[in-house]
């Protein structure tokens, strides 16, 4: 195997062989490890948003049942992978092995967050998930996970609870898109959809720090505009379903230059097309976003915008979410509270 494909972890696919591990349908979780690979003791996994979401819904809110499902899925796959939503989340464990050729620079006994996906890390959980009720995205466990060459780590800061540090390395790579492009682009409106959420509300205090003058969030509710005007992020606060294209458009009004897609329910891709100004950009960080659904749906509205996947890593997106959450009250106010349920 070549060193590129050993780096990504190709040696840890059993099938399909010859795909990375992110598509792979099984991966090899043996605990083990190769000499370039290190070993994570777990202590808790963040389900991405929309798997959470669609976990619960499908299980009718039965807590036991979305534990049981999450069991399955890792006995089965050896990762964390939402078959529906193709979505995982992230971990933070403390590092109990390192091998000899391993270029990650972490110790035994460093407390790491993975700012890989959970959809490309060999998982093996030993407790059963005993300690989680199944009716939250965080999920204390016990058992292994591997880091290849090229996987990425965050040592856990001292000072934010590992709750708070794990749902804001979760979302990172939003607020880093988010800067980029209104950095590359000078857009000074943005519209935030889903803008009281964890993503939203980081994605709405960097495109602040990044220079927009005229900032939208669209919520779901009155409860969550209550919540969202209070912080003083948004300069404008909307109330509509992001999933209603129509609904979207109507409360937007003029539209904006840049739109930012951070619901964790599918069905935004229209209204988030129809929020924007022609040569405008649409970051879709939501992990329900559908492609065809995006790429279509602005074809057919004659859309001249630009649509791009929220990758989820941008170089110093860890610490950019990090140092937002510690200097923006507003943030504190909508995410601690998120964190706490
Ligand atoms: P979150 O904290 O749960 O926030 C989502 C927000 O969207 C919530 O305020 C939610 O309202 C709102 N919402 C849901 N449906 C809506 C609708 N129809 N209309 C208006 N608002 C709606 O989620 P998050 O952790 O920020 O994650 C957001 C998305 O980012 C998820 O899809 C997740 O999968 C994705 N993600 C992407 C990456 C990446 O690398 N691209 C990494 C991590 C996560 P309620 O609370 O009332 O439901």
């Amino acid at each position: 195997m070549s060193d590129v494909g050993r780096a990504l972890g190709v040696h840890r696919v059993l099938e399909p062989s010859g795909v990375l591990p992110q598509a792979a349908w099984r991966l090899d979780a043996d605990p083990a490890i190769g000499s370039d690979e290190v070993r994570l003791a777990l202590q808790r996994l963040n389900l991405d948003a929309a798997s959470f979401r669609q976990l619960s819904e499908a299980c009718g809110g039965d807590g036991s049942a979305v534990r049981a499902a999450v069991l399955e899925t890792v006995r089965a796959r050896g990762k964390m992978q939402n078959a529906v939503t193709g979505s995982g989340g992230m971990l933070i464990g403390v590092v109990d092995a390192v091998g000899p050729r391993s270029p990650l620079g972490l110790a035994v006994g460093q407390r790491v967050a993975t700012l890989v996906s959970l959809t490309l890390t060999p998982l093996a959980i030993t407790d059963g998930l005993a300690g989680w009720d199944g009716r939250s995205e965080q999920v204390p466990a016990r058992g292994t996970a591997i880091l290849f060459a090229r996987s990425i780590a965050a040592v856990l800061p001292d000072d934010l609870p590992d709750a708070v540090s794990l749902a804001l390395l979760d979302v990172c790579g939003a607020p880093a898109a988010t800067a980029r492009v209104v950095e590359r682009t000078g857009a000074r409106s943005v519209v935030v959809l889903g803008a009281a959420g964890k993503s939203g509300c980081l994605s709405l205090a960097a495109a602040r720090a990044a220079g927009s003058t005229h900032l939208t969030g669209l919520v779901r509710d009155d409860r969550e505009a209550v919540a969202l005007s209070a912080t003083g992020l948004a300069d404008r606060v909307l109330v509509a379903d992001a999933t209603d294209p129509l609904a979207v458009a109507a409360v937007v009004g003029a539209p904006a230059e840049v739109t930012v897609v951070c619901v964790d329910a599918p069905g935004a891709e229209h209204g988030a097309v129809l929020a924007t100004s022609a040569g405008g950009t649409v970051v879709f960080f939501s992990m329900a976003t559908s492609f065809s659904a995006a790429a279509l749906g602005a074809e057919g509205m004659a859309a001249d915008v630009t649509m791009l996947i929220g990758n989820g890593y941008t170089p110093g997106h860890a610490a950019l979410a990090l140092d937002l959450y510690r200097a923006t009250p507003g943030v504190r106010a909508l995410i601690d509270p998120r964190v706490a349920a």
